[in-house]
């Protein structure tokens, strides 16, 4: 059986984590973008004749940027506030992202420092 969710680990903090939305657009939503083009180009037609079609590509680059958008959402690690997104543009970007996470997350630096105090441990022993 298929999974419908990625899992992987946090590059920065190796928290565990669980990636919910694809970045592919699913079969569902390819029923969407047709069920709201049908009806949009069944409405506007009276008014717009064959310009109407061309709300087609819109209703589809919106259903795309949710899709992103969400997809990006998962991606950040909640603990630490790593983005590989934004690691991948702009490393000094990044790292202050993270920095800012965690001055905003008290909970989550604590975790963190325990456990790197949990790994010291372990290499030591
Ligand atoms: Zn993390």
């Amino acid at each position: 059986m298929k999974k419908n969710h990625q899992e992987c680990f946090c590059a920065l903090c190796r928290s565990p984590r669980v990636i919910k939305v694809s970045r592919e657009l699913s079969v569902m939503n390819y029923l969407q973008i047709f069920l709201i083009s049908a009806l949009t180009v069944y409405l506007l037609f009276p008014y717009l004749q064959l310009k109407s079609l061309l709300v087609i590509p819109f209703i589809w680059g919106s259903f795309e940027a949710v899709k992103k958008l969400l997809y990006r959402r998962d991606l950040k690690c909640e603990l630490c506030g790593f983005d590989p997104t934004w690691y991948k543009k702009d490393v000094k970007l990044a790292r202050r992202k993270v920095e800012e996470h965690l001055s905003l997350n008290p909970e989550g630096q604590l975790l963190l420092k325990r456990r790197q105090q949990a790994q010291q441990f372990l290499s030591k022993n």
